[in-house]
């Protein structure tokens, strides 16, 4: 195992410099929708405390939730987050094998037990015994049980590990389901397709700042990154206000921006602070670049939210918004009626023009 140093050394050891170091803490302090007068105190927890022991299991997954991780940039996240906890197991990223990886993860199991943070990628499958995913003689379903229940808690990522993501969509050959299905203990949900790494991140620095978790929703999803819904922080909104739609990939209303509900846009529905954090450091994400959001990160969002390019029957929400419908209907109204009133001028110019026609005749004849 490897020895234990203080988040800070372990930085300052990989070359992250003081101001990087400082700006990690403001971003940290952002994400946790928290005041700048915590940026001091989350520096502080980083800087002194012993960093926490973790394991990583992955079971029925693309990988999307590690490769998320690991193709973070400068200042390098990935860093961060590899350094801020002591990552003991991990079967894609690590360099042993065999034996003496699962001696790795057995040793922290039973050596931290009930102090180590257990992190999940994937879904669980359940079905005939849970033998469609086998790693060292044992089913996942016995290894999240073992692993999980005797960590401190455990952070699902992605939409996979916390409800069976598209692993569990119908049919759902393999009876896929997510860790909160099988375990008893605390646990964090951060979905997506995939996780955002600023949530891990943010989540954790959470842990070693304040000792707790951060304050969860009913779905066990932290409220700094799912208490609002995509659709609140859209760029598009204004649009979407003003019955700007985009209706067909490329026309008009999409090469100008405008709002993407009409092309099956679930941003009304969904949980996640996409606009506000993105991707790529900031750099963009879906909406941005002209896609609807899928709802990746919703419980069961293949089966319930229907297919990604159809659009959603309603917007619920408050009194104050429109729905897409009404706005159409009263575009349809409008149109209708400035139609009518249009036949109604010609009818009646006709009409005159009739009269004033027979008019002239007779005065003729
Ligand atoms: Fe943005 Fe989608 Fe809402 Fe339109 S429907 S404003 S694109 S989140």
């Amino acid at each position: 195992m490897a020895k234990k140093e203080t988040v800070y050394k372990g930085l300052f050891r990989l070359g992250v410099s003081r101001r990087d170091f400082m700006k990690f803490c403001s971003s940290m302090c952002a994400t946790l929708a928290l005041s700048s007068s915590f940026i001091p105190q989350i520096a502080d927890a980083i800087e002194k405390k012993k960093k926490p022991y973790a394991v990583w299991l992955e079971f029925q997954s693309c990988t999307g939730d590690t490769e998320s991780m690991l193709r973070a940039s400068e200042p390098s996240i990935a860093e961060i987050v590899l350094d801020i906890i002591s990552l003991e197991y991990h079967e894609t990223i690590m360099a042993g094998s065999g034996y003496s990886a699962e001696k790795a993860l057995h040793d922290v199991v039973v050596n931290q037990k009930g102090k180590y943070i257990a992190i999940v990628e994937g879904s669980i499958p359940t079905k005939d015994g849970g033998i469609y995913c086998v790693i060292d003689g044992k089913t996942a379903v016995d290894r999240v049980k073992e692993v999980c229940g005797n960590a401190a808690f455990t952070i699902n990522v992605g939409s996979c590990a916390c409800w069976g993501g598209v692993g569990s969509a119908k049919p759902n050959p393999t009876g896929a389901v997510g860790v909160p299905a099988l375990i008893s203990g605390k646990y964090v949900n951060l979905p997506g397709c995939p996780m955002n790494v600023e949530n891990v991140t943010a989540t954790i620095v959470h842990y070693l700042t304040f000792g707790t978790l951060p304050a969860l929703d009913r779905e066990n999803r932290p409220l700094f990154a799912h208490g609002k819904r995509v659709h609140d922080n859209c760029e598009r909104r204004p649009h979407f206000d003003a019955g700007q739609f985009v209706r067909k990939w490329g026309d008009d209303g999409h090469r100008r921006g405008w709002c993407l509900y009409e092309m099956g846009c679930k941003g009304p529905m969904a949980y996640l602070n996409c606009p506000t954090i993105k991707w790529n450091e900031g750099t963009s994400y879906p909406i941005q670049a002209g896609h609807p959001c899928i709802a990746c990160a919703s419980n069961d969002s293949w089966d319930v939210f229907g297919p990604i390019y159809t659009r959603a029957p309603h917007v619920p929400g408050a009194s104050y918004q429109s729905t897409a419908d009404k706005i159409g209907i009263g575009a349809v109204a409008g149109t209708v009626a400035a139609v009518a009133t249009h036949a109604a001028i010609r009818t009646l110019r006709g009409y005159k023009i009739k009269e004033k026609l027979s008019k002239e005749k007779a005065e003729t004849d």
